[in-house]
């Protein structure tokens, strides 16, 4: 029959014709944050491919329906859900160029996310193991007029997804209970956020003028959340910097972060995580550079986009091999300089990194020069991670006393950071010389103590009436649990900042 000849033929041709990929349609999405128009001129969304959310291996999935991809007004619903899927898709095809390969997400192929869950200022990542759905959850606050959606910047949903990557290479870390591996966590949010938005060339363009190439100045890539630290700061304005959330352009030094204060200021550093993430913020920030610089007399954006990928590469062969201890700083910091030595980088960056993290005090100067005499050959090749299936998802548990937290019972499990160390490495104290390392046992009470303190505790049906710390306000990353008959202290979720109430 005719009809049917002419749509066999038809089919063969269209077989045989080579395939032209079809340009995706362009969406407007901002570079890094929709900014402080209180400090700055309003900023001009740019034009990128409609994000494709279901790439591999990082797939993920924006809730509800998606709108027809198209260039739509900032403040519109439909912008803000190019503005999330685009940022996430950029962080997603970074990491996913350096994570060792096999790596996947800890819930599952697709990373849900909920891109408006309720009222906050805030935004978490979750594995979904308690109250809430796993994946990313952003939220948005209506304050002094205007309304905040925290999934509108891409600082943010880099940061938050910066979590659910650090999750697939290094699980052991979910639970980790020391400040130094939650801080770690918080910063490796923020370094995610400076190198996802350091993939938009005419952002690297921006970056490099505004800083007149001097890297580790204050700019649009050192400070984080523009706007979600403009609308705390009209509560809260002690809470974050004075022109962002958090700057990594800072000058803090390193300190023993059980001698800290729970809570502090933004100017002040303080044992909250968020907070003392800023010191390894600074030293990445500082490495970053340095490392741009050695590229060449005048460096381009094309080395910029060289040194983000090779910074990435450095820090995540250093956090598959680093072990997870209370001094964990210290530890990522000199397998950093130890994977700078080896192939392809062949210690080309070697004494940047070495600097960096000596001049914030994250590495002592015996430790420094510990690292140099070790040789290189001895390193351990295999990622602790690689083998994800070869070594236990989480840390060994102690038991640790919770007679001063109101619980229902006098003891309290929580998973302790005990890794055998390679490097016999610590961080400067600000007397004299190095510190001394905190036992994982004594490490994991202080950050329990901080944690009740805070309230960042949901004890449940555990908690005894009329004793203990009671907060409402604050965002509860915590959870007491009972495992075998044994309380146990498990985290829900890492979130992008700090909620006051
Ligand atoms: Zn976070």
């Amino acid at each position: 029959m005719p009809t049917s000849k002419r749509k066999s033929l038809n089919k063969t041709k269209s077989h045989d014709a080579p395939k032209v990929a079809k340009p995706a349609a362009l969406v407007a999405v901002w570079e890094d944050d929709p900014g402080d128009p209180k400090l700055q001129p309003p900023l001009t969304p740019i034009q990128v491919g409609a994000p494709n959310q279901a790439a591999q291996p990082f797939a993920f999935k924006l809730g509800g329906s998606i709108p027809p991809p198209a260039i739509y007004q900032a403040g519109t619903t439909n912008f803000r859900f190019y503005a999330t899927a685009a940022a996430l898709r950029r962080t997603a095809d970074f990491w996913s160029k350096i994570v060792p390969s096999g790596t996947t997400w800890q819930v599952g192929k697709v990373l849900p996310v909920n891109v408006d869950d309720g009222v906050d200022l805030n935004a978490f990542y979750t594995r979904g193991d308690f109250q809430d759905g796993p994946g990313l959850h952003f939220f948005h606050e209506a304050v002094a007029g205007r309304t905040y959606f925290s999934g509108e910047s891409p600082d943010i949903c880099c940061h938050e997804m910066g979590h659910a990557v650090l999750d697939a290479i290094r699980p052991q870390l979910f639970d980790a209970q020391t400040i130094e591996a939650a801080a770690f966590h918080e910063s490796f949010g923020d370094m995610s956020a400076m190198l996802s938005d350091l993939q938009v060339a005419s952002f690297r363009e921006e970056v490099i003028q505004e800083t007149e190439g001097t890297l580790n100045r204050s700019s649009r890539v050192s400070r984080l959340a523009e706007q979600l630290g403009a609308a705390i700061r009209v509560q809260h304005p002690d809470l974050v910097d004075p022109d962002c959330l958090r700057n990594a352009a800072n000058s803090f030094f390193y300190s023993d972060p059980q001698t800290l204060p729970p809570s502090a200021p933004a100017s002040s550093l303080s044992s909250e995580p968020h907070s003392f993430s800023r010191v390894f913020s600074a030293a990445f920030l500082d490495a970053l550079a340095g490392m741009f610089k050695l590229q060449s007399s005048s460096p381009t954006a094309d080395d910029l986009e060289t040194t983000s990928r090779d910074i990435a590469q450095i820090l995540v062969n250093a956090i598959g091999t680093a072990p997870i201890v209370p001094d964990y700083y210290s530890q990522v910091a000199a397998h950093m300089v130890a994977a700078s030595q080896t192939a392809p980088f062949d210690g080309k960056y070697k004494d940047v990194l070495r600097s960096s993290f000596v001049r914030r005090g994250i590495l002592s100067l015996q430790a420094a020069a510990t690292i140099s005499s070790v040789q290189v050959h001895n390193f351990p090749k295999a990622a602790m991670t690689a083998g994800k299936n070869r070594i236990p998802a989480s840390l060994p548990k102690a038991s640790i006393s919770a007679a001063a937290y109101g619980l229902s019972r006098t003891s309290l499990m929580v998973h302790t950071a005990e890794d055998a160390k390679r490097f016999a490495v610590t961080s400067a104290s600000l007397t004299l010389g190095a510190v001394e390392p905190r036992a994982p046992q004594n490490a994991a009470e202080s950050f329990t103590e901080d944690l009740f303190q805070r309230g960042r505790v949901d004890v449940g049906k555990y908690g005894q009436l009329g004793t203990g710390p009671v907060h409402r306000l604050a965002f509860q990353t915590h959870i007491v649990v009972e495992e075998k008959g044994d309380l146990v202290l498990k985290r829900r979720a890492f979130d992008c900042g700090l909620t006051a109430g």
